[in-house]
C-alpha cells in the first residue's frame, strides 16, 4: 500500500472492442489537485466514472484511502462528482438543492438544524449564502457552478470529482472560477481530480497533470515538467500557445543538432552522429538576441496579440517556424529576422516523437 488518497492500479475499460481505458496506473497523494489532460475522447471522463462508481473497469483495482472500491455502489464511496451542466433540480432552491445529498443519508434528514448548518457552510465557501431562497433558473452561470460545488461540499466527501466543470462559462467568469476554486481547494485540502481539455486550466490549476491520448497516459507530472521536459510531440504539442514548432531535423552528435541549415546546441541526447531526429523549439522560449543557436529568416506573417506578436519566419528548415516577440517593432514582413534559444529550449525527439 502507497498511503496514496486514489490508486488505480493497471485499470482498463473497455466499451466492447473499443478501449478507453488502457493500464492506467496511477497513485494520487492526499490534498492533490489532479489534472487530468487531454483532447476529446482520450478517456478523462471515463476515468472519472470509473472512481466515482458509475462505470465498472473491465480489469484492474481501484482504491480510495487504501481500500478497494470495485464493488462499492456509488454513493458508498463517498466521491462528489461536480459536472460541465451543474446537474441542478430546476424545481428546488438553491438551499434544498445543496441539501439533497444530506436527505439521502439517514439520520442526517432527521436534523433539520444540523442539515441548515452544513447548507450554510458549504454556501458560505463558495460565496452564494444570498441565494438560498432562488431557483436555479433565477441565477448566472457562475452561481449555478458555485451552486453545484456547495452540493458537493456539503457531503464533505473523500474526493472531489470534476469534469469540465467551467466549460459552460464564459472567458471572463471562467477565469474568476479558477482562482476561486483554486482557492477553495486550498481550504477544504480535499483530494481533486479535475478533467479538462484547456492546458490553460491544467497549468495554472495543477498540482500534477496527466496527459493523455487514446486512453494511454502520456506523461505524469507538475505543470513545469510537463511543459519543460514533454516526454514527446504529442505532449509537447498539446501544450503551449502558440505550440512548440516540431521539425525533422539530424545528429551532429554529442550536444548538438541540426535543423535546415541551422546547428543548435542542446541539453537533450542526440543519439548517433547523422541519425534523423525531430528538433523542437517552443516559441515563446525565442529570444531577441544571443550569441549561438540561431535560426534566422524570412518574416512571412505577423500576428499582434497586445502583449506581444508572434512572428512566422521562413527559413531553410522544412516547416514554417513561428517565435513570440515582446517587441516586434524591428520586424517586418519581407525582411529577415533571427531568434536566439538556449540549449537548454532545444527539444530533441526521435523520429517516433520520443524525447530524447
Ligand atoms: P470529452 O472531453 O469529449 O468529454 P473524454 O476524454 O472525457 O472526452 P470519454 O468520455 O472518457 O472521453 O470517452 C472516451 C472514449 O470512450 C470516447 O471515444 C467515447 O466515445 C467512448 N465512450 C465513452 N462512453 C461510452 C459508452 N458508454 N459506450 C461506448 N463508448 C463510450
Amino acid at each position: 500500500m502507497t498511503g496514496a488518497a486514489i490508486e488505480f492500479r493497471s485499470v482498463c475499460k473497455a466499451y466492447g472492442d473499443f478501449q478507453a481505458v488502457r493500464d492506467l496506473d496511477l497513485a494520487i497523494p492526499k490534498r492533490e489537485f489532479l489534472v487530468l489532460l487531454g483532447p476529446s475522447g482520450c478517456g478523462k471522463s471515463t476515468i472519472l466514472k470509473l472512481l466515482a462508481g458509475i462505470e465498472d473497469p473491465t480489469s484492474g483495482e481501484i482504491f480510495v484511502n487504501g481500500s478497494l472500491v470495485n464493488y462499492l455502489l456509488p454513493r458508498d464511496r463517498n466521491v462528489a462528482m461536480v459536472f460541465q451542466n451543474y446537474a441542478l433540480y430546476p424545481h428546488m432552491s438553491v438551499a434544498r438543492n445543496i441539501a439533497y445529498p444530506l436527505k439521502s443519508r439517514k439520520g442526517e434528514a432527521r436534523n433539520r438544524a444540523m442539515v441548515h448548518e452544513k447548507v450554510l457552510q458549504a454556501a458560505n465557501l463558495v460565496e452564494i449564502s444570498d441565494q438560498l431562497e432562488k431557483r436555479p433558473e433565477a441565477l448566472s452561470g457562475g452561481q449555478r457552478q458555485r451552486v453545484a460545488l456547495a452540493r458537493a461540499l456539503v457531503r464533505d466527501p473523500e474526493v472531489f470529482a470534476m469534469d469540465e466543470p467551467l466549460s459552460n462559462l464564459d472567458a471572463q467568469l471562467r477565469d474568476a472560477m479558477r482562482q476561486h476554486l483554486t482557492a477553495l481547494h486550498r481550504r477544504v485540502g480535499k483530494v481533486t481530480i479535475y478533467v479538462t481539455h484547456d492546458q490553460h486550466e491544467a497549468m495554472t490549476m495543477a498540482d500534477r497533470i496527466v496527459v493523455l491520448k487514446d486512453g494511454v497516459v502520456q506523461q505524469v507530472g507538475t505543470p513545469r515538467e510537463v511543459f519543460n521536459a514533454p516526454t514527446n510531440t504529442f505532449v509537447a504539442g498539446f501544450l503551449g500557445n502558440p505550440k512548440m514548432n516540431i521539425g525533422p531535423g539530424i545528429s551532429l552528435g554529442r550536444d548538438s543538432v541540426r535543423i535546415g541549415e541551422f546547428d543548435l546546441k542542446t541539453n537533450c541526447g542526440t543519439g548517433p552522429k547523422g541519425a534523423p531526429l525531430l528538433v523542437g523549439l517552443r516559441p515563446t522560449d525565442a529570444r531577441h538576441e544571443g550569441g549561438s543557436n540561431c535560426i534566422q529568416g524570412t518574416v512571412t506573417a505577423l500576428e499582434y496579440t497586445g502583449a506581444d506578436t508572434v512572428v512566422t519566419l521562413s527559413t531553410s528548415a522544412s516547416v514554417d517556424l513561428r517565435f513570440r516577440h515582446t517587441n516586434a517593432s524591428s520586424c517586418t514582413e519581407g525582411k529577415t529576422a533571427a531568434f536566439f534559444y538556449a540549449a537548454e529550449h532545444v527539444h530533441v525527439f526521435d523520429q517516433e516523437g520520443r524525447r530524447m
